[in-house]
């Protein structure tokens, strides 16, 4: 069933054999190259149509070798039509990706993990790994353990516990590192090319990165076979967002809808903006920064595909912005309270720097925006402890409840009494 070509630099086009190789010859990232017109005969939107409501139905756009042969309950998401959140925001039409309810593990990563996974089987690994943030942790651990293999999952020690239990509760063997995301991805490099292990975002990179298109896919599918003129994305390492630039265009190019103009809204901490103020600036080039922000799954401070996210933004004319802590707790609040949806804190990055770039004018209110919700509230309620009216406690009186809770409350129902 391939339709897979071989890796093909970025940069200079060389192309190479499926392997888990990285990098060119000539140092510039290797990707997934494919047979276009194999595309066009083997799909069509009725041929997706009939298939499974998974990120396989669209396989032959991944890089796999042969039918994928676990993490099969992947991806297809809802879009939310977001009404309220658009009258709060005042702009017109608004959607909500939301893989906060990914499966299994509740965020954007189970799409890039189901697709390494598979194609470390592929290449016959028995150990699979990670450099994370904590939710490709929790991924890689749980993808691991369905499919009988041993996973070493990398964190930051001072990651959220939520996602600290939620790898160790699948068997995975942890190992926390003193020091930040960018400490524990250069360890990882060294290891990955000593013992083979497949490292999902390391030497799985090339096949791991396109797992992210599958977002945009379904976006397009969902919104009836088209592009949206907006979306906004989170940024980590910058994968998400160029993947869902590329997802568009190879939309077009596989004969699935009308190639339609696009812009890429970048969205970051302002405690960890390396790839936002390259943005703000016009240019490309990163300068590295030292994270420190509520939103863990985002602080990478020398994102590994900085350059092509900020050339990927520029090209397509749309813009960046960062936001503070503060911001982003109202961002989380703000998308519970609108649509009732609870997203962890780089949910509240999306939306909070959604409402800063609409209050600046550098998004227009007018145009049809998707927001990009990538991961689940439940994991990251550290960043919410102590910045929520959590009630009053009561003994079981209706005393007590009158005057605590409806007195307070300022109810109608006291005056009525
Ligand atoms: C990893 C992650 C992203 C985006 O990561 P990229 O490395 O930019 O692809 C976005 N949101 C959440 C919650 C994540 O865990
Ligand atoms: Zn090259």
């Amino acid at each position: 069933m391939s339709l897979v070509t071989g890796l093909r630099c970025r940069e200079c086009g060389k192309m190479y054999p499926v392997s888990p190789r990285v990098v060119c010859d000539c140092l510039a990232p290797l990707e997934a190259a494919y047979d276009v017109d194999g595309w066009r005969k083997a799909l069509s939107r009725e041929v997706i149509a009939r298939r499974a409501p998974t990120l396989w139905r669209y396989r032959e756009m991944l890089p796999l070798d042969h039918e994928p042969v676990t993490s099969l309950n992947v991806g297809f998401t809802p879009l939310v039509k977001a009404q309220r959140l658009a009258a709060a925001l005042g702009c017109k039409s608004l959607w909500i990706k939301n893989d906060a309810v990914n499966c299994p593990t509740l965020s954007f990563k189970d799409r890039v993990v189901a697709v390494a996974i598979n194609k470390a089987k592929e290449f016959g690994m028995e150990t699979i790994a990670c450099a994370s943030t904590g939710n490709l942790a929790n991924a890689v651990a749980a993808h691991a353990a369905a499919a009988g293999l041993e996973a070493y999952v990398f964190i930051p020690d001072d990651l959220e516990e939520a996602k600290i239990y939620g790898s160790a509760v699948y068997g995975a063997h942890l190992v926390r590192i003193r020091g930040n995301y960018d400490a524990v991805n250069r360890l990882c490099t060294q290891i990955a090319g000593e013992y083979g292990w497949g490292f999902v975002n390391v030497n799985l990179r090339a096949f791991y990165c396109e797992g992210s298109k599958t977002l945009g896919f379904e976006v397009a599918e969902q919104l009836g076979w088209r592009i949206p003129p907006v979306v906004v994305v989170p940024i980590a390492s910058g994968s998400l967002i160029t993947r869902i630039g590329k997802a568009f265009s190879e939309l077009a190019e596989a004969g699935l809808l009308e190639p339609t103009p696009f812009k890429l809204i970048g969205a970051q901490a302002t405690g960890c903006s390396p790839i936002s103020v390259a943005v703000k600036q016009g240019g490309t080039a990163i300068e590295p920064q030292r994270p420190s922000t509520i939103a863990r799954s985002l602080a990478i401070g020398n994102p590994a595909d900085g350059y092509y996210a900020a050339k990927a933004i520029l090209d397509s004319g749309g813009t960046a912005g960062d936001v503070s802590d503060e911001e982003i707790r109202e961002g989380m609040k703000l998308l519970a309270e609108t649509e009732g949806i609870f997203g962890e804190t780089a949910a509240g990055v999306t939306i909070a720097v959604a409402r800063k770039l609409l209050r600046e004018g550098k998004m227009n209110p007018d145009e049809e925006t998707v927001l990009c919700v990538t991961g689940n509230g439940l994991k990251t309620l550290d960043a919410l402890v102590g910045h929520l009216d959590i009630g009053v406690t009561i003994r079981p009186r209706l005393e007590e409840f009158e005057a605590q809770v409806l007195r307070t409350a300022g109810s109608p129902a006291i005056a009525a009494n």
